[in-house]
Parts: structure tokens; sequence; C-alpha cells
């Protein structure tokens, strides 16, 4: 019956049309790469952190989380490397003064051409890009011709490196203020509370700490809608554990990020692994879980094996002891031990888990019905858990005491799970709206519900129907949510 379509512009279209996504200050014609989530979408947003918070902080009980703040003391940035190594190759075109990140410039041209002849650019591109070969970079964009989109020539700047890290003045009077920088990762508010958390919280190695929060990227070309954004949300989480150990807990949390994906519903074949030639300067291993958006293979999800690097770093720029005190080694017959964790990091963008939990959803069917006209729509397939909305309840008509009793049912339903009543409309275009931003289940109260306490539920998916006692409709949605 489906005749499904997975048109990148129409999802871009429907999050607006349906209170998903809007760009940010729209009515001044929009800020580049800045995204607003509207109704529907602050609560889809909220589901998938809800989801991982769970997974990370109430299912592992070594796993705890904190909120640090977006600022942070400036020297924590030259600490991390941020401030000297934060920052991805550009090339700019004489002709339009664009500016292009190398890899993006690459990788948009190996698009284009056969595949053979795109994977080989593409592996040569990641070997330069391992040895900062800049110049080398610039004559692979030569010998390609690879032209500028806008002023289609090839005549480029060399490749130079920008950082990527906003900054801002901490302090009210200009000559005494400080530089400091809107973090462009989660991850440096855990490092640099590590022996507070690990004191406080009587925490033993392994052990991990969570969060979720805002980072920001001066990303020179934004682009893919929420994929690539300046401002975005991040759900991080460092695990601490024994030098030497960090190998067997970053195969562990490849494994477990991967299948927390598939819980969600992301199926199985459109996620994949992909190791990292170029290695950040604070890995000894890393890779990306890949999903394939309507735009291709991307990163959703990057898994890395930091080293120490971090806490040896603030270590040294703070000029306090950051170490573990490693009772249990005794017990195993080794020596008493102070050290400095090894951690493995898993750092998910919830944007972009939105957008991919949006394109696999968005499903446009068309059907031919049984007296043989057409009849089409356009659903958000969402898992129940992660629906923002889980059940509509609807009247058929609004008088004869239906609405009366759907609004009983509605007191009783919205305690626990998220419901929208409506009673204007056909029900036809109701169940059609209600496909649209994607509640799973919707109820109507008709005439027989007087009579018998019976409901006609509808299941989103299928679009089928069944009668059922109105008592039932709670637990039948919960049990759903709960997948
Ligand atoms: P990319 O190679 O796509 O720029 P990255 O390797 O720089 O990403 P990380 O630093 O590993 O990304 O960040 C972890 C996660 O944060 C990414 O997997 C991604 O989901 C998310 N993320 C990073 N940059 C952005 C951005 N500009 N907009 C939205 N999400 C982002």
């Amino acid at each position: 019956m489906a005749n499904e379509v997975n048109n990148f512009q129409d999802i871009i279209s429907h999050c607006k049309e349906y209170g998903y996504v809007f760009q940010s200050s729209e009515l001044y014609d929009g800020l580049s790469a800045v995204y607003d989530y509207g109704q529907m979408g602050a609560q889809l947003k909220k589901n998938l952190r809800d989801d991982w918070w769970k997974s990370m902080t109430q299912i592992h009980e070594n796993i705890v989380g904190i909120d640090a703040a977006i600022f942070m003391h400036p020297t924590v940035w030259k600490a991390s490397g941020h401030v000297d190594n934060f920052s991805d190759p550009m090339i700019d075109n004489k002709d339009s003064n664009k500016r292009y990140r190398v890899d993006h410039l690459i990788e948009a041209f190996a698009e284009t051409i056969d595949k053979i002849a795109g994977d080989a650019l593409i592996n040569e591109m990641e070997q330069l890009l391992a040895k900062d070969d800049f110049a080398g970079l610039k004559t692979l964009i030569e010998n390609n011709k690879i032209k500028c989109a806008i002023s289609k020539t090839s005549n480029w700047t060399e490749v130079r490196q920008f950082n990527l890290m906003f900054s801002t003045q901490i302090g009210s009077v200009a000559e005494e203020a400080d530089t400091i920088y809107l973090r462009p990762e989660t991850a440096q508010g855990i490092f640099v509370n590590f022996l507070n958390v690990q004191k406080t919280g009587r925490m033993k190695i392994p052990f991990g700490i969570a969060q979720t929060g805002k980072a920001f990227r001066n990303e020179i070309v934004a682009r893919q809608f929420i994929f690539r954004m300046r401002e975005f949300e991040q759900m991080e989480m460092q695990f601490f554990v024994r030098p030497g150990t960090q190998m067997e807990w970053y195969n562990y949390w490849k494994d477990t990020r991967k299948k927390w994906h598939e819980s969600i519903g992301i199926p199985t074949e459109k996620l994949r692994y992909h190791d990292h030639v170029k290695l950040a300067h604070y890995a000894d291993a890393a890779l990306d879980i890949e999903f394939e958006f309507p735009f291709g293979w991307k990163e959703l999800e990057g898994i890395h094996s930091r080293t120490d690097f971090d806490l040896s770093q603030h270590a040294k720029y703070s000029k306090k002891k950051i170490q573990y005190f490693d009772n249990d080694l005794n017990a195993e017959g080794k020596p008493y031990g102070n050290y400095t964790p090894f951690v493995v990091e898993t750092s998910v963008g919830l944007d972009r888990l939105f957008l991919t939990i949006i394109s696999l959803a968005y499903q446009e069917e068309k059907w031919t019905k049984e007296d043989g006209t057409e009849d089409s729509r356009v659903v958000m397939k969402i898992p129940a858990k992660l629906a923002p909305t889980k059940l509509a309840i609807l009247p058929l008509l609004k008088k004869d005491g239906l609405p009366e009793i759907a609004t009983e049912l509605m007191k009783e339903c919205k305690k626990h799970f998220h419901c929208f009543y409506e009673e204007k409309d056909a029900i036809g275009k109701r169940y059609r709206r209600m496909d649209a931003i994607g509640t799973p289940f919707c109820v109507t109260i008709d005439h027989q519900t007087k009579e018998d306490n019976t409901v006609t539920i509808r299941y989103r998916d299928t679009m089928t129907q069944e009668r059922i006692p109105m008592s039932e409709v709670r637990t039948l949605v919960e049990k759903a949510c709960k997948g």
C-alpha cells in the first residue's frame, strides 16, 4: 500500500508546518545554521534526551549525571588543547570569497564522480588530513579541478586552519574583562568536576559521568538543516577506567551505544561504524557511529578513547593533583596505587539524533481505496515511546454528551502521558492531522460509548481501528510507550 518517498526538503517543510523546527529569528529573515524547536519538536527532543539520560544514569549503576555551566575558566580551553588545536583546515575561493572546510569541499566533489574514484579520493584526503599536509590538500583540490559552487572557478587560496570557538567578554568593565569561550563540547565540564564527583559520590573506578547541554561551534559551512549547527546540544558521557583497560571499555561502549540507537527504533542496517584514520590530539582510538541520512552516511555519535590526556592536562594547568587512589589494586595483590584514570567517551548530538528519528519517521503514503479512488497521507511514524503526543482524544460530535465523556478520559490519561483533545472538524481530517504530527493512537468517543463504555481506537501506522473498553485505553497506550 505504501508508496514511501523520503525527500529531505519535504521533511524540512513538514518540520516547520507542524511545529517541530523553525529557523531561528525567522521574523528577521533567520540566522544561518541556528534553529528553534517548536511545540512538537521540543517535546520530541526532551523524550530523546530523557531516554538517553535514563540509559546512562539509571540503567548503569556506576554512571551519574551532572549539569555544568556553559561558561568556564578560559584556561580550561588552553589545557584541553582547544585554543591551539580546535580548528579545521579551510580554503577560500578568491573570486566568490566563499570559505569552505577542505574535507567538506572534497567530500561534496567525491559524491559527484563515480564511486570507485570517489572512494579513492576520500581515502587520499584522509591520509593528507592525518599528516596535516595542507599543501598536499591544495594540490589534491587543484588536480581534481574542484570548483567553487558560486563562482564556478578553481581560483583557491592556500589551505589554512581556523579556530571554531566563539569568544566573548566576561566582566562589566571593558578594560578588566576577560576573554572567555562558549564551550565547543560539554566534556570539559565533566573533566574539571572529576574529583568533585568522585569524592562526593564515593565513586569507584570504573565509573562514568554523563551530561547533556548546549555546545557552540563557529562552523564555516553550516548546512543540511539541523545536521550541522552553530548552537547545538550534545549528550556526552566520560567513562573513567584503569590505565590499560581502555580498549576493553572502548569495545563495550562501541557495542552498547549502537544497541541503544537500535532500541529507539533505528534499524541496524541504517547504522555502521567508521574508524578514524586521523586521531584527535587526545585519542588512542576513535570511531563514529554513522547513520544513513537522506543525504548519505554521516556521523551521528563519536566513541573516543581519550587516554589520560584531559585529566593530566587539567592537573598540569591547575597545578592540582587529579588522581584516583585504587584500593582494589591491593586486594588483587598489586601494590597500592594512585593513577590518572583513562577515559572512554561517548558523544552524541541530540539534534542529529532528532534528525535521524524524523527522517526515518517521515513517510508519504498513497493507496487505492476499495471504491477505486486514490487516497494519500503524510505520516510521521515516530516510535510510540518517543512521540511528542501519545494519544488524541476525539469526541465524534460536539454534542449529545460526547465531549463530556471525552473530557473525563482526558482528565484520567493526561496525568500519565501527553494527550491532545480535539473536537473540531470531521473525524477523517482530525486523524490526518494526528498522522502528520506523529500521534500513535487516536480514540473516538461516539454514541455507542454512552451505551457500552467502549471507544474506537485507531492505530497510526496501520490505520486499523478496533473497539475496546474505554477503561483499557490508558494501559494500552502506556504499554506501547514502554516499547
Ligand atoms: P563533524 O565531523 O560532523 O564535524 P565532530 O567529529 O566534530 O563532527 P564531535 O566533536 O565528535 O563531532 O562531537 C560529537 C557529536 O556532536 C557529533 O557526533 C555530532 O552528533 C554532534 N555535533 C558536532 N558538531 C555538531 C554541529 N555543528 N551541529 C550539530 N551536531 C554536532
